[in-house]
């Protein structure tokens, strides 16, 4: 009769899983990125390298002979030695793990680490062990500060240039006027001389074109100062848009306008800035009217998930497909100074406006004619 020994094969199978799991463990260990590290903390208060992984190994370019069974003054330098070890006495005194960075100038460059320590006690409460490891951030941490000082930069330029772009738009209008004021003068009294030639023609060249700069500073002055002093204000924005019409009465009038506004929304919205849009868009849709046709604006107002949506619509010229990004952009204008006035700048405010409420701009076809200005407000506006 045979016998079956259970008992053993119970032990065998035991020690075999154990076995593997130290095998699994230690392959961890030795694979893993961080730097983990064991410390014994001896009758006198010693801290005694116990073990090291392999990452330890690489990032201090030590062999494991310079560090096992080494004192951790004799492996750590000063200063990083004294901050270190007051780090270990506060894991110990507190009886919890301490975390802190460091920078070390290690053989291998120098590394900036998460270094975390925890502390382990015997049945005595005495502490036996330190268990530590160090997480390498130095990548993200260069990164960070790479990313912060191109954000400095960044807005330094960008607070340069506004200054510019105000100073330029502000201050040039001031010798303008003059030039204007004198070409004026100039021309009374040229008109009381006999011959003048060329000369009457001459000057209202020059007024055309110092009006015409007036024009662009003040769009570029209009365009700097978006942003300025900004209040965020819950808005019934048909009262918003109803300013803006008692603004254009006087050319919505003359041009015959039918205004269509229905029920719009009340939103958290930058007023004084939304109006602006309201006014470039609906003095767009009189400017851009087709000729012989009753001009029609419709402005509608949708919600979506988290933002309203709201079109203002008008049956003009219309703008090909091929130019609705490039609208949107600073000076940019589709059509000569000679046909409609104006300084190109009317829908990058508008654009500016928007981004500002988290929103978006855009422009489509509107059918039969004309163009649809579409743009959205976020819901939650604080
Ligand atoms: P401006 O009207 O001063 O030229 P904008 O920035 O307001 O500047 O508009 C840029 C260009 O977009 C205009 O020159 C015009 O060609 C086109 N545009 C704007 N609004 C309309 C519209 N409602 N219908 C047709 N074209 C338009």
């Amino acid at each position: 009769m045979t016998s079956v020994n259970t008992e053993g094969f119970k032990a065998e199978s035991y020690y075999q899983m154990l076995e593997e799991k130290d095998k699994i463990l230690s392959l961890i260990y030795d694979t893993v990125g961080d730097v983990i590290f064991a410390l014994n903390v001896n009758s006198t208060g010693e801290y005694i390298f116990s073990s090291v992984n392999q990452s330890f190994l690489n990032a201090t370019g030590l062999n494991r002979d310079q560090v096992i069974g080494k004192n951790v003054k004799e492996v750590i330098p000063e200063p990083s030695l004294s901050l270190v070890l007051g780090h270990y006495e506060t894991a110990i005194r507190t009886k919890s793990s301490v975390s802190w960075e460091e920078i070390t100038p290690y053989p291998t460059g120098r590394k900036i680490g998460e270094v975390r320590i925890a502390p382990i006690f015997d049945q005595n409460d005495r502490c036996k062990m330190l268990i530590g490891s160090v997480h390498d951030i130095t990548e993200s941490r260069n990164y960070a500060k790479k990313l912060e000082d191109s954000m400095e930069k960044v807005a330094q330029k960008n607070y340069e240039l506004e200054q510019m772009g105000y100073v330029t738009s502000h201050d040039l209008r001031e010798p303008l006027n003059t030039i204007q004021s004198f070409s004026m003068l100039l021309k009374e009294e040229l008109s009381e001389l006999d011959n003048i030639g060329n000369s009457e023609k001459y000057l209202e060249f020059i007024n055309s074109a110092t009006g015409r700069m007036q024009v662009l500073l003040k769009g570029m002055l209009d365009y700097n100062v978006i942003g300025k002093q900004l209040q965020l204000k819950r808005s019934d924005l048909n009262a918003v848009v109803d300013v803006v019409l008692a603004d254009l009465a006087g050319s919505i009038m003359k041009v015959e306008a039918e205004v269509i506004v229905p029920e719009l929304p009340t939103l958290n919205v930058y007023e004084t800035e939304l109006r602006l849009l309201f006014q470039n868009l609906i003095s767009n849709s009189i400017k851009y009217r087709q000729p012989d046709v009753p001009i029609k604006i419709e402005i509608t107002s949708e919600q979506l998930d988290e933002k309203w949506k709201i079109e203002v619509i008008d049956n003009g010229i219309g703008i090909e497909e091929e130019y609705f990004e490039r609208v949107f952009h600073v000076f940019q204008r589709l059509h000569k100074k000679n046909e409609f006035e104006g300084a190109g700048i009317g829908l990058s405010i508008c654009k500016k406006v928007i981004d500002l409420h988290d929103g978006q701009i855009w422009v489509e076809k509107n059918q039969p004619q004309g163009s649809k200005f579409c743009f959205t407000i976020s819901n939650e506006l604080v």
